[in-house]
């Protein structure tokens, strides 16, 4: 998180597309989520981080930047994190529930395990829900705000990802679409982001593969050659969503996936095979 200090403190000669806007980031302390909350911070946001990992938590607090303890499957805490911003900075302009598990890697319906799906659904919706709940109540007065959900592109190719996570991701894209026509009157923009894989603890984890064998798996399978999908590209869409810059972006889901669920290369590789 020593990032997040030198972000806060660089006098950048960027733009400041955040500028004088306050965040809630769930999931804030690792991958995707820390990576959105550094690129706020240098776009002059400021950032309540709200996540399970006390070690973060604890440790650092600056003018730009402060952690509050969330477990997402709980609403109070949310709810508590959405206050903090408005006790601290008055105001809440941008949600943004990215806070997520993998649950088990397994893929038949045959093993389903009860628990496994609760705990999904217990921390990939109900952190939609809860967060949008609470942030439409922060932003409704103010007429204005931008409520983003980390979905996947699991929301747009099926088959690979077992059948819990992929449903609750499903479930994170029909909630902002009904939203964004619900808060819609109130200014209240909704959308999803849909990352492809990113190497992050989620990823590596579920998969249960080293950095190394995770990129190469990654790349190998890419539809986009010559790149990687890193959470900085994952921040930049949110920073996006987030600001002015997509004040007449609503209800979009966002794939981040190099083109990865527009194709199915298994056909043309059979009949390269077949062929030679
Ligand atoms: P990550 O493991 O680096 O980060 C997940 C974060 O969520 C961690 O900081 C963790 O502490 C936090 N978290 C988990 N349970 C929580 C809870 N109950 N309450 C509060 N915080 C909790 O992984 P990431 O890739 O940065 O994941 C961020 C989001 O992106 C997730 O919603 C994930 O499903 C989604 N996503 C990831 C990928 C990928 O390949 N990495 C692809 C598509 C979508």
């Amino acid at each position: 998180m020593s990032n997040l200090l030198k972000a806060s403190s660089l006098l950048s000669p960027i733009a400041k597309r955040l500028e004088g806007k306050v965040a809630v980031i769930t999931g804030g302390a690792s991958g995707i989520g820390e990576a959105t909350a550094r690129h706020f911070v240098r776009h002059g946001a400021k950032v309540i981080i709200a996540d399970i990992q006390n070690t973060v938590v604890n440790s650092t607090s600056t003018e730009s930047v402060s952690f509050v303890h969330c477990d997402v499957s709980n609403e109070r805490d949310v709810e508590h994190a959405v206050d903090t911003a408005i006790a601290k900075h008055g105001k809440l302009d941008i949600m943004f529930s990215n806070a997520g598990i993998g649950g088990k890697f397994d893929r038949t319906i045959k093993s389903l395990d009860s628990q496994d799906l609760k705990r999904v659904f217990d921390v990939n919706v109900f952190d939609a829900f809860y967060c949008a709940k609470h942030a439409a109540r922060a932003m409704i007065p103010n007429k204005k705000g931008s409520i983003v959900f980390t979905a996947s592109a699991v929301s747009a190719i099926y088959g690979s990802i077992p059948h819990p996570y992929t449903a609750s991701k499903n479930a994170v894209v029909g909630l902002a679409k009904n939203l964004c026509v619900e808060l819609g009157k109130d200014g209240i923009r909704v959308n999803c982001i849909s990352p492809h894989a990113v190497n992050t603890p989620i990823l590596r984890n579920g998969l249960g593969m080293k950095e190394e064998e995770v990129e190469e798996l990654v790349c190998e399978s890419a539809n986009l050659k010559g790149v990687r999908l890193e959470v900085e590209d994952v921040a930049e869409a949110v920073v996006y969503l987030g600001s002015d810059e997509s004040k007449y972006v609503s209800g979009v889901n966002l794939l981040i996936d190099g083109g990865f669920s527009t194709t199915n290369p298994a056909f043309i590789e059979l009949f390269n095979k077949m062929s030679s």
